[in-house]
């Protein structure tokens, strides 16, 4: 099944912008779906068993489906670097919501942080917003310590390496600093998802 398909056949006609926490958990889920050389659980660092949960809990309606015919790693959550672990933590030691649904990004945005895209290209997502949004919903505290608006990845490992007391950065401040424009530039870009969709069409 391309990514797109699998996309609106897990949304069912939902509104993506209503039901925000779907629509999200369906982008990751097709995109990594539709990638070559790895299961779907490994593309997103989850355990087959929260896969299995993600998609009877958001997904009823095509879990059967989707079950059938998608291949499992076993191994998902196993650490695919050095550092995933630790963003992984990161994200659910600043978790907003209480439900599984912030473990199951924890593991998705740390997996999905070591592609070589912009994060929001990677989680399968429309547009930079849509990952704003998200980490505004379910992990508020990184959200309200990056209110400048730096690029994820970097505000992430920055905020790893301060907490190691690891000094990565030129300047103290970044206003006066020579990589400002790599910190926080435009991150533009097509959805990998649309694109997808679309080579597949
Ligand atoms: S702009 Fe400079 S000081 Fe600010 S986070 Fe980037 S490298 Fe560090």
């Amino acid at each position: 099944m391309l990514a797109g398909e699998l996309y609106r056949l897990l949304m069912a006609g939902a509104d993506r912008d209503r039901d925000f926490t779907r629509h999200v958990l369906a982008c990751s889920l097709a995109l990594a779906h539709g990638e070559r050389g790895r299961k779907l659980d490994a593309a997103l660092g989850l355990s087959a068993n929260h896969v299995t949960a993600l998609l009877l809990t958001h997904f009823p309606h095509a879990a059967a489906f989707v079950a059938d015919r998608l291949a499992f790693d076993g191994q998902g959550d196993q650490p695919a670097s050095l550092e995933e672990p630790d963003l992984r933590q990161l994200l659910l030691d600043n978790r907003a919501t209480n439900g599984p649904e912030g473990v199951w990004l924890a593991h998705i945005i740390a997996r999905r942080s070591l592609e070589s895209n912009h994060l929001w290209q990677d989680l399968g997502l429309r547009d930079r917003s849509d990952l704003s949004r998200l980490m505004r919903d379910f992990f508020t505290p990184l959200a309200l310590a990056n209110m400048r608006d730096m690029k994820w990845k970097k505000f992430f490992y920055r905020t790893l390496c301060q907490n190691e007391g690891v000094l990565i950065c030129k300047s103290p401040v970044c206003d006066n600093c020579d990589d400002f424009a790599i910190c926080f530039g435009a991150e533009d870009g097509h959805s990998l998802l649309a694109q997808n969709a679309r080579v597949s069409a």
